[in-house]
């Protein structure tokens, strides 16, 4: 029996916020290589708390997380940093890319954590960028591209390291429906490569591509369906 890519055990987020925020009641998530899975729910049920937790941004309050076996709760921050860093790729809503650089060399930036020296770092940033369909828009500012050719320049620097679990934080939530077919063109295709991906959002077009779906309701998760 190989180890789950990631698993969660009797979870929970707790905010002090004067009063407690229950964000995340006590959850068991076990979530396989080549996942794909897409996590809805009303603003402020617990998503985003959710994905930070399964993405080493932020820590249970108690419980237990473990990414392909090691129990990484229990690890420093050092520990924890590496496996964001070689393990894992993040996108979000607002692209978070640096403007007066070009789409390559930010792909390139996404790399400068991981094990990779310079010269690779090149080559893989190119092979992705290519890949996503944005060779001729490399040398390209950000600033001067549409919505969704910047996402697909933040989608290639979150997986030009070659990442094995890539999270989303509504990815498609400032793009048009146009853009957001090539955006989820693109995941679509980066997990038939087999990776694990996982997507919150709160549209349905976007919940529809995972073949499981999970709900979260008031800080408690919900396995809606799976698709075989
Ligand atoms: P979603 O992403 O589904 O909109 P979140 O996971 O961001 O929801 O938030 C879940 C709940 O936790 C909300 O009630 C929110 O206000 C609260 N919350 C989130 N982050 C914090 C924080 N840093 N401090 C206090 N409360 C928080
Ligand atoms: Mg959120």
């Amino acid at each position: 029996m190989t180890e789950p890519m990631l698993a969660l055990h009797a979870a929970t987020k707790t905010y002090h916020d004067g009063l407690p925020v229950h964000a995340l009641r006590e959850t068991d998530l076990v979530i396989n290589e080549g996942d794909y899975i897409t996590v809805t729910g009303a603003s402020g049920s617990g998503k985003s708390t959710l994905l930070n937790l399964l993405g080493l941004l932020d820590v249970p309050t108690t419980g237990a997380y473990h990414v392909l076996g090691t129990p990484v709760n229990e690890l420093g921050e050092v520990y924890r940093g590496a496996v964001r860093g070689q393990v894992f790729g993040f996108i979000f809503q607002n692209f978070h890319l640096l403007a007066g650089r070009s789409a390559l060399e930010n792909v390139e930036m996404g790399m400068l954590y991981g094990p990779y020296g310079r010269r690779d770092r090149r080559r893989m940033a190119w092979s992705t960028v290519e890949r996503l369909g944005l060779a001729h828009r490399a040398h390209a500012d950000p600033r001067m591209m549409s919505g969704g050719e910047r996402q697909r320049v933040a989608v290639a620097r979150a997986v030009a390291g070659r990442p094995r679990v890539l999270f989303c934080d509504e990815p498609t939530g400032n793009l048009d429906s146009a853009n957001t077919a090539n955006v989820l063109e693109a995941l679509r295709q980066l997990n038939t490569d087999g990776l694990t991906v996982v997507v919150v959002t709160h549209d349905p077009v976007v919940a529809a591509e995972g073949r499981r779906r999970i709900e979260v309701a008031d800080g408690t998760v919900v396995e809606r369906d799976q698709v075989a």
